[in-house]
């Protein structure tokens, strides 16, 4: 028992400096997964993914070293990596939403905002084409504080996502207390939708409180063509999951992009000769 705990501390350390190495090496990468308009199925929007690619244990899920960096302060370092390079790649398409995830850690440092307008004004992406996604588990500290920081990113333009929408706690108050512009609901609830009745009924719920605010709803995580029809019918806007794309790497978010421009013209070009 305690040699199994004492290995886990051991391993625990090893990875905190692996990570801090590889985030000087430049050794984290970002993909990006699509979000799509629930009418006509074209990107919207795109989440920005961390990963990492251990050199010798390979690939380290997010759900592993994104709370090691939590712990360790390295989150803030993370974040901004992940908000450069996701917003130089962003410049490359036009017309979509840039989404981009922030650790509570990173959102409580006083220099966040002041972070986000250097990095939008360095890499020159339009601030009306970020969105920030925060979780639910994150503002507990000082609600009007955290609104404030909200206000002034707002005030620049970006818009604020609450991530994982239903999985943690103290939601409605969150709603009622801080101006976010969309709602994302979590993918527990998406992939219940099949077997549970209650998971329906809160899907339901949600949409309704969302769209009363005027908020914009999302889902994620859906996989099977019940789930889209479900939530299609449920009145959300956007979807997002592996059934559309898994995140893929840049060079392919423009060939897809690129690819549905097409479609686009040729649907307008159809119609105009029909
Ligand atoms: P999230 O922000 O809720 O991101 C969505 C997660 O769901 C991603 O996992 C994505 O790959 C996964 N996903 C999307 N569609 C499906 C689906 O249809 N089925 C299933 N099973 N999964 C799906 P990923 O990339 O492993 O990230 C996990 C979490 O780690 C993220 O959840 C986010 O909270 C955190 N994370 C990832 N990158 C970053 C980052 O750059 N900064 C911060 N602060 N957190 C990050
Ligand atoms: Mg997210
Ligand atoms: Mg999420």
């Amino acid at each position: 028992m305690f040699n199994a705990k004492h290995r886990e501390t051991r391993e625990r350390e090893q990875l905190t400096k692996d990570l801090r190495r590889a985030l000087k090496a430049g050794d984290l990468r970002v993909v990006y997964q699509p979000i799509l308009d629930a009418k006509r199925e074209q990107t919207v929007a795109i989440e920005a993914l961390c990963r990492w690619r251990h050199m010798t244990r390979g690939d380290i899920p997010p759900a592993v070293f994104i709370p090691i960096a939590e712990e360790t302060g390295l989150i803030a370092a993370l974040g901004e990596f992940v908000l450069r390079r996701a917003c130089g790649d962003a410049r490359n398409w036009p017309n979509v939403i840039l989404s981009v995830n922030v650790s509570p850690q990173q959102f409580e440092t006083e220099r966040f905002p002041k972070v986000v307008r250097e990095i939008l004004t360095e890499t020159g992406l339009e601030p009306t084409r970020l969105e920030l996604e925060l979780t639910e588990n994150l503002l507990i500290a000082d609600l009007e504080l955290a609104c404030g920081k909200m206000r002034s990113l707002q005030e620049l333009g970006v818009r604020l996502a609450l991530d994982d929408f239903g999985a943690g706690h103290s939601s409605l108050n969150y709603l009622l207390s801080l101006p976010f512009d969309k709602l994302k609901i979590d993918r527990i609830f998406v992939s219940k939708i099949e077997t549970g009745a209650a998971s329906a009924a809160i899907i339901h719920a949600i949409v309704g409180i969302g769209r009363a605010l005027g908020m914009h709803v999302t889902a994620e995580g859906i996989e099977t063509a019940e789930q889209e029809q479900f939530l299609r019918i449920a009145g959300v806007h956007s979807f997002q999951g592996f059934r559309f794309c898994r995140p893929i790497e840049a060079a392919e978010i423009s060939k897809r992009l690129a690819a549905e421009d097409g479609a686009c013209k040729r649907e307008v070009r159809l119609a105009l000769a029909g």
